[in-house]
């Protein structure tokens, strides 16, 4: 029930009580049957005033529950407002502060009751102080407010990078009262923003020099290789021609330049092969070929070297499609690597190689020596560029320690994979694997 039914309610008694004392004045009927019928009335009158206080009663009741919701939302607000994790300020249109939320007077590392009241450009830095009032100025223009940035000077400690996010409060009758300030601390993000900014540029500049390393010992390779060859084309043409015409001592020198000639044609080839690889700039030439043919015919070009150490050099093979599509002279160049190392590094026994036929889609070439081995805790750099066990041996075997990264880069790129396993002083067995078609 309404305040408005109640009146009416109370019209209605009021009434009746008037109507009755106007049919008293003009009755002629007795005094009896007019205290009868004043009697019914009151009682009437006096029901209705019942039911209307007892409506009365509940709608206090009633009252009484919302004001206490409202009380406990407003509570709640406060709660909420106070224990937000970002700081949160409430200013005038002229900055004025007159709300305060804990984590805001921590950031501004003053108490409550000394911010309330005090501009907010206090807590900027000097320096900045200006072209905040100037932005506070246009803010009381602008229709939407956008995220914002700027320095923060708490009372102690050092100025701080801080985002705001401003909402507008209006009062009733929609007139502008002030901003609710979202205050976030963004120290963090600079600090990762910057460091993300000088990775980059590291990078940048980590990226341009190996351009140019590449570029440069790709330039000087080439111009190495030319001369290179010219000197052992010249020096084998000089023994293959003269060979009996020249005397020993000239003889082991013409073989010396030959030999040492190889060698440096070698690396040079290496390096270039790695240094293009790294640059990502080798492309391979697609091509199909039987994996069984080449893997025969790469360890017969080597049994001569096999022979030199009197080791056994075999090749195993139960496939029966042994086509592939891939590149023939860089699975080549892998082969020819692995069986290197392998008579290189093997002193008793031989060298065997499988081709196996692993899943539909893949083969795999295991070449497998008894030599020296190489130690558990050193496999795992064995793919790295320039690595070599031990120099000592390389000193009598010769290689760059290249070998192995190129066949591993290779192999990537070649849609392959390489593993070794190995045991010092037993030997090792080298495994790689290449699908049927390189492009599957
Ligand atoms: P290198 O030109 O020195 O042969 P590689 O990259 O081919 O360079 O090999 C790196 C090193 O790995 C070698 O110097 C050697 O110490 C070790 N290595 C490679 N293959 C074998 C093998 N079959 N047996 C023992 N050690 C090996």
């Amino acid at each position: 029930m309404d305040l408005e039914k109640f009146a009416q309610q109370i019209e209605q008694v009021h009434q009746r009580t008037k109507a009755f004392d106007q049919c008293v004045g003009e009755s002629s009927l007795s005094q009896k049957h007019l205290l009868v019928q004043a009697l019914e009335d009151l009682h009437t009158a006096l029901e209705e005033l019942h039911v209307a206080e007892e409506e009365l009663i509940a709608q206090n009741e009633n009252l009484a529950i919302a004001q206490n919701l409202i009380e406990k939302e407003h509570q709640r607000y406060l709660e909420l407002f106070d224990c937000a994790p970002d700081g949160y300020l409430v200013t005038d249109t002229d900055g004025k502060i007159i709300e305060a939320n804990r984590a805001a007077t921590n950031q501004i590392k003053v108490p409550k009751k000394f911010l309330i009241g005090k501009p907010l450009s206090n807590y900027i830095p000097e320096e900045e102080r200006r072209a905040f009032r100037t932005q506070l100025l246009q803010l009381r223009r602008m229709e939407q407010i956008q995220e914002w940035e700027i320095r923060l000077q708490p009372r102690h400690g050092n100025e701080f990078d801080c985002s705001i996010n401003l909402t507008t409060v209006y009062d009733d009758q929609g007139n502008l009262l002030g901003w609710r300030w979202l205050l976030r601390d963004i120290t963090a993000r600079k600090q990762a923003e910057e460091q993300l900014r000088s990775i980059q540029l590291q990078n940048l500049q980590l990226q341009e020099a190996t351009r140019i390393k590449s570029q440069f010992i790709s330039v000087v390779s080439h111009e190495l290789r030319t001369p290179m060859n010219t000197i052992l084309g010249f020096s084998q043409l000089l023994l293959r021609r003269y060979y009996h015409l020249l005397p020993p001592e000239l003889k082991t020198m013409v073989e010396r330049i030959v030999n040492s000639g190889k060698q440096l044609l070698a690396l040079i080839e290496d390096i270039l092969d790695f240094s293009t690889l790294e640059a990502d700039k080798l492309e391979l030439q697609r091509q199909e070929f039987n994996l069984v043919e080449l893997v025969t015919d790469t360890t017969e070009q080597l049994h001569f070297l096999a022979k030199q150490k009197n080791l056994t050099l075999a090749v195993h093979t139960n496939i029966q499609n042994p086509i592939i599509v891939n590149d023939k002279d860089r699975s080549r160049q892998v082969l020819v690597n692995l069986l290197d190392n392998a008579i290189k590094f093997t002193n008793v026994g031989g060298v065997f190689v499988e081709v196996r036929q692993t899943d539909q889609d893949k083969l795999e070439v295991m070449v497998r020596d008894t030599g020296i081995g190489i130690p558990e805790a050193e496999l795992k750099h064995i793919f790295q560029g320039f690595w070599q066990l031990n120099q000592s041996t390389t000193r009598t075997h010769g290689g760059t320690g290249l070998g192995l990264a190129i066949v591993d880069k290779l192999l990537h790129l070649m849609n392959g994979t390489i593993t070794v396993e190995s045991k010092e002083g037993e030997g090792s067995t080298f495994c790689i694997i290449l699908p049927r078609n390189l492009n599957s």
